[in-house]
């Protein structure tokens, strides 16, 4: 760990635990901040791509933690995050017990409140924890555009902004917890803009307008959004985004229900959009790409939304 003080960022040590779709540019990009950034992933070849780029790698998640300031955890679910920080239940203990004092872990994933709770009550002394789910999707997270929901206490979440500073936009939500919940509710108008696109062009196409002049139509009007630009692409070029599967959409969608418990009134768009992701889920399989909840209904239609342009796949822009 180094001795200098903490705020200093470049002289963090970091320890980086997850290298997948959005954990691997993010460590790409800690690399080329002047970071020192140990990384560790189950797949070897999540790993060599990152230490390609500069990261040293570690033989496992408890070396990629020793000696390090900050621990930053990208992973896919709740049960991925309890089962390495807390231990597996057979005997394995967690890597949460390991953390030196002083160390800020900083969780990237998109979790569930109370484990975070849970977690962040058990770790030893010194150390503090921090959430920080992001948004903004794999070309975020290369080009430093993410934005990133940081909940937890003030003195932590002053310590790694100038950390998250260089992977997008941070914003503190308020106490540990608060990150999460934030960033689900994006994600909560993000599925239902998500799921109602395909419904949108079926509903053109099947009374006699061409796609292009649909598209251009949105393109124009009130109909447009965020998730129109960046999303329709992967439905127009065909490949529905692998960069993030139905099953985590499924998992955010749970998540998503088990915050709606907590409100006092039906949530009809959430309910549907999480029925829209399952029944796609149910036909595909949950390792395909999200945008098949619009192949579902092209399938079901008899249409195609294939259409000719430069769709470049956002994670390669
Ligand atoms: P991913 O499945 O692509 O990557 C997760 C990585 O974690 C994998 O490489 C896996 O091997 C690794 N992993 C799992 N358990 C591990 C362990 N015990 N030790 C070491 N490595 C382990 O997932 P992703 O798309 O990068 O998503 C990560 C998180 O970010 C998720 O919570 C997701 O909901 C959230 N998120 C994803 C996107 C996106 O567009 N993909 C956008 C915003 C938020």
């Amino acid at each position: 760990m180094s001795t200098t003080d903490a705020t200093q960022t470049a002289d963090n040590a970091i320890g980086f635990i997850g290298l997948g779709n959005m954990g691997g540019p993010m460590a790409k990009r800690l690399v080329e901040a002047g970071y020192s950034v140990t990384v560790f992933d189950l797949v070897p070849e999540a790993v060599e791509r990152v230490v390609a780029d500069g990261a040293k790698p570690a033989a496992s998640a408890r070396e990629c933690v020793e000696g390090a300031d900050v621990v930053l955890t990208s992973l896919p679910r709740p049960d991925h995050v309890q089962a390495l920080m807390s231990g597996n239940g057979s005997g394995d203990s967690g890597l949460l017990s390991s953390l030196e004092p002083g160390t800020v872990w900083v969780d990237l994933t998109t979790n569930r409140k109370e484990l975070v709770a849970e977690l962040a009550a058990s770790a030893p002394e010194g150390v503090t924890v921090v959430e920080s789910p992001v948004t903004g999707a794999v070309d975020g997270a290369r080009t430093g555009n993410l934005t990133l929901f940081i909940g937890g206490d003030d003195a932590d979440l002053d310590r790694v902004t100038p950390i998250l500073d260089h992977l997008g936009k941070v914003i503190r939500c308020g106490p540990l917890g608060t990150g999460n919940v934030v960033k689900l509710v994006t994600n909560q108008l993000w599925f239902v803009a998500a799921a109602a696109l395909g419904e949108g062009f079926a509903v053109g196409m099947a009374n006699g307008v061409e796609l292009p002049t649909l598209w251009d139509a949105i393109l124009n009007s009130v109909g447009d959004s965020f998730v129109a630009r960046h999303d329709a692409p992967s439905i127009f070029a065909g490949h529905y985004d692998p960069s993030f599967s139905l099953d985590l959409c499924l998992k955010d969608l749970g998540l998503l229900a088990e915050l709606g418990e907590n409100v006092s009134a039906e949530l009809p768009m959430t309910t549907a959009a999480h029925g829209a992701f399952a029944a796609a889920a149910e036909r595909y399989g949950a390792d395909v790409g999200e945008l098949h909840v619009a192949k579902r209904i092209e399938d079901d239609a008899g249409l195609s939304m294939r259409m000719d342009g430069d769709w470049v796949p956002h994670w390669e822009k």
